[in-house]
């Protein structure tokens, strides 16, 4: 039989406690990325439930960027890199989001996107909502259209999902 994309992830996916700090259960997918099926699992089943309904797509710094341009090699659509504050060399939009602890600041290229493209989000992992929920602010700004967000996992708990209700949130797992 062939394997659930549960169980793909739940072989794939290491769990590291105490990662960065105290207290942090952190999910690394690096061995899901570097597995042929793993990565191929993941990408096929993450825009699968959004297929023809975007034209770009957006990637998160860092883990997002694999996936986001991965995918839109796959789907035949472009790929944009919503990227931590000073990476960007042109000018930008700049968002600044709340994180468990202080801030965080994502910026976007204001030429990247054209007003009125259809935008699908992508990022590794959804915790608290409020990186998702900056991006999605960053392509507001540049008038896109998000009509969707895709994850691998999602954690449960933290609000995330709470957090971008009104955009389509689909993700691999609950964990
Ligand atoms: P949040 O903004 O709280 O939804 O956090 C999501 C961002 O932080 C994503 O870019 C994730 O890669 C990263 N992240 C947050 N919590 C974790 C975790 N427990 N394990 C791995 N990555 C995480």
């Amino acid at each position: 039989e062939p394997e659930t994309i549960s169980d793909l992830l739940d072989r794939l996916c290491e769990i590291v406690p105490d990662y960065p700090s105290a207290g942090i259960s952190f999910k690394d997918l690096t061995p899901a990325f570097a597995d042929a099926a793993g990565l191929r699992r993941m990408v096929d089943e993450i825009v699968a439930p959004f297929s023809g309904q975007f034209d770009v797509i957006a990637g998160l710094e860092a883990r997002g960027f694999v996936l986001a341009a991965a995918a839109a090699y796959a789907t035949g659509t472009g790929m944009v890199t919503v990227r931590k504050a000073g990476k960007l060399p042109r000018e930008v939009h700049r968002d600044e989001y709340t994180l468990e602890y202080g801030t965080g600041t994502l910026e976007l290229h204001r030429d990247d996107v054209a007003p009125g493209t259809r935008v699908l989000i992508l990022d590794d992992v959804l915790a608290t909502g409020g990186t998702v929920g900056s991006a999605a602010r960053l392509l507001k700004m540049v008038g896109a259209q998000v009509i969707g967000v895709g994850v691998v996992l999602e954690l449960q708990g933290l609000g995330g999902r709470e957090k971008l209700s009104g955009l389509h949130v689909h993700s691999l797992q609950l964990v």
